[in-house]
């Protein structure tokens, strides 16, 4: 009999295919009590040089698969294999316990995990844990001589099912025979989910009990879109599922033809849709899947990702590449975000109550004004190389605003001072990130160039919701006719400025809600890479006319989300 699974669907595609067990190899010891320190400590050397031999492998294939910037997280777990406190911890406790290898690297690595997994608002510090144990099981395999299961050896088509995937495992994926994969964990921004999209593999995380429910070479059937899992199906089901995925590569097909168009609506309205990224490496997404703009780069990561404050040549070379990769297409660059989940362990404050409503962004580069300048001038500097738009995100006040504009343009005086060229016409907009900012939109419209709305916050504050709080995840509401009001009110304001207004958030990818959007007169549209050609293709579907009639209606005659969303499906039917 068909046993039906549901999951969070994290990787569009559909696949039926024989399942591939990984089960967790058995990696239990005995804590021993040695006398030869010195051989316990060679044995441990031995099983690290052959962990990192192996992950550099790992990590070269990962590279050509993915991409460098996906294959970095290798870097991290080669960095824990090289870490000097964390292997002098394990010889230590070989040294004053005199206990085996094994022991001693459970007992460690165990504690640094549970210290970085105590941090539980830091995903940060959580991946980190997630590195350890990763890299933990590797050097254990080598030390008790057990093999590591090899998904790079697949060679027939399957789809893996596990507990969970560790980014290395997800590496070694090959997409010409792994067709999906489904696990008991993990969410939609867990590492394995994202780089699943990457590889394009159709996935489905969270079931909770796959592993349960499947033997060994047992048929299944995944939905990457919908999150179901059928195991065991019928032949109606699997013929069902080969249609679903028929029409879904054939969709796939159509959006792709849209890689070079231009888009617009079905009554010629053209909209600029964008990509966000992380890391000027991301531009290759965004430019593979045909964006017009990069909407959002969030600069924060190249402070994340270094172990000091990137210098001003770093991120001058960081947004020259990204100017010159776009050839002249808008690439707006948002002002370091760090606080709320993002922290620098260079940068310490005091910790706080609700960091979310703490020290953050625009907030601290007003406090430590030299930090912000050092970055204000590597954009200057670097705005020659194509056409910047600098953003301030977290602006709550216009006394902000101009206070961080005012830095900008002392900055941009000194340079020019110096004799170094700035480009003369940098739009400078803010995010709407802030409920207050969106209700005094008007008059931030007079003195901005743009605004982009930051709904991942503005949603989180506007329904006092922690965006993080699964406990109160009904009321992350995009479609709430709250929300809807206050991005109208934010698209008014600026058109009534001759000004435009785009959307970075979540939102803007959002197939219920970009109907709405365009109702509303949104401008420019900013998502993750791979929703660009989906939404092109909704778009071309799309009448201005009668979307604003759909819009309107949604603001002024439904009470809640739901009767949004209904009336959203009546509209696009
Ligand atoms: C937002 O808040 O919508 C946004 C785009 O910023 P971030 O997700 O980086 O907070
Ligand atoms: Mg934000």
């Amino acid at each position: 009999m068909t046993k039906q699974l549901k999951g969070i669907a994290v990787s569009d595609g559909i696949a039926v295919a024989k399942a591939y067990l990984l089960v967790e190899p058995d990696l239990s010891f005995e804590k021993l009590t040695i006398s030869d320190v010195d051989h316990e400590i060679a044995r441990l050397s031995e099983a690290l040089g052959h962990a990192t031999g192996e992950l550099q492998l790992i990590r070269d294939k990962a590279a050509k698969s993915l991409g460098e910037e996906e294959a970095q997280v290798f870097d991290a777990h080669l960095m824990v294999l090289s870490d000097p406190e964390l292997i002098g911890a394990i010889e230590s406790n070989i040294k004053d316990n005199n206990v085996n290898a094994e022991s001693a690297l459970k007992e460690v690595t165990d504690m640094f995990v549970g210290m970085f997994e105590g941090m539980v608002d830091n995903p940060y510090m959580q991946e980190r844990a997630a590195d350890i144990r990763d890299v933990t099981k590797r050097v254990m395999s080598h030390l008790l001589g057990v093999k590591l299961p090899d998904l790079s050896m697949i060679d027939e088509e399957v789809i893996v099912v596990a507990e969970d995937l560790t980014p290395s495992d997800t590496a070694q994926l090959d997409r010409k025979f792994v067709k999906a994969f489904v696990t008991n964990i993990g969410g939609r921004t867990s590492h394995s989910a994202i780089m699943a999209r990457s590889l394009e593999i159709p996935a489905v995380v969270g079931t909770q009990e796959v592993t349960a429910h499947v033997t060994e070479g047992e048929m299944i059937a995944v939905d990457g879109i919908e999150g179901d899992v059928l195991v065991n199906p019928t032949s109606e089901e699997v013929a069902n599922f080969e249609v679903k995925a028929k029409d879904f590569a054939a969709l796939k097909a159509e959006w792709d033809k849209l890689k070079n168009a231009q888009t617009v609506t079905a009554d010629g309205k053209h909209i600029e849709l964008a990509g966000n990224i992380g890391t000027p490496k991301d531009l290759e997404g965004v430019n593979g899947h045909g964006g017009e703009a990069v909407g959002l780069y969030r600069t924060e990561f190249l402070y994340m990702d270094s172990p000091d404050f990137p210098s001003e040549d770093d991120q001058f070379e960081a947004y020259k590449a990204v100017l010159e990769g776009m050839e002249g297409k808008p690439v707006v660059v948002r002002t370091m975000d760090i606080g709320g989940d993002k922290e620098l362990p260079y940068l310490k404050f005091p910790e706080e109550m609700n960091p979310f409503l703490g020290y953050r962004a625009i907030r601290i580069c007003l406090a430590e004004d030299e930090m912000f300048r050092t970055q204000l001038r590597a954009l200057l500097r670097a705005s020659v190389y194509g056409n910047l738009r600098i953003m301030f995100p977290m602006i709550a006040t216009l006394g902000e605003f101009r206070e961080a504009k005012a830095l900008l343009l002392e900055e941009k005086a000194k340079l020019i001072a110096e004799g170094i060229e700035v480009k003369d016409d940098i739009q400078v907009g803010i995010m709407i990130e802030i409920p207050a900012a969106a209700v005094i939109a008007d008059r931030f419209a007079k003195e901005v160039d743009f605004f982009s709305i930051g709904t991942n916050d503005l949603i989180q504050y506007t329904m006092a919701a922690d965006r993080m709080n699964e406990r109160v995840s009904y009321l992350y509401q995009p479609y709430n006719p709250a929300i809807l009001r206050l991005v109208k009110n934010v698209i008014d304001s600026a058109h009534a400025e001759g000004k435009w207004a785009g959307m970075c958030g979540e939102m803007a990818g959002d197939q219920t809600a970009v109907p709405l959007l365009v109702g509303l007169g949104l401008d420019e549209f900013s998502m993750s890479a791979t929703s660009i050609l989906r939404t092109r293709s909704l778009m071309k579907r799309l009448d201005t006319t009668r979307m604003a009639e759909l819009a309107n209606k949604a603001i002024t005659e439904c009470d809640t989300a739901e009767e949004v969303v209904a009336l959203v499906n009546e509209y696009t039917k």
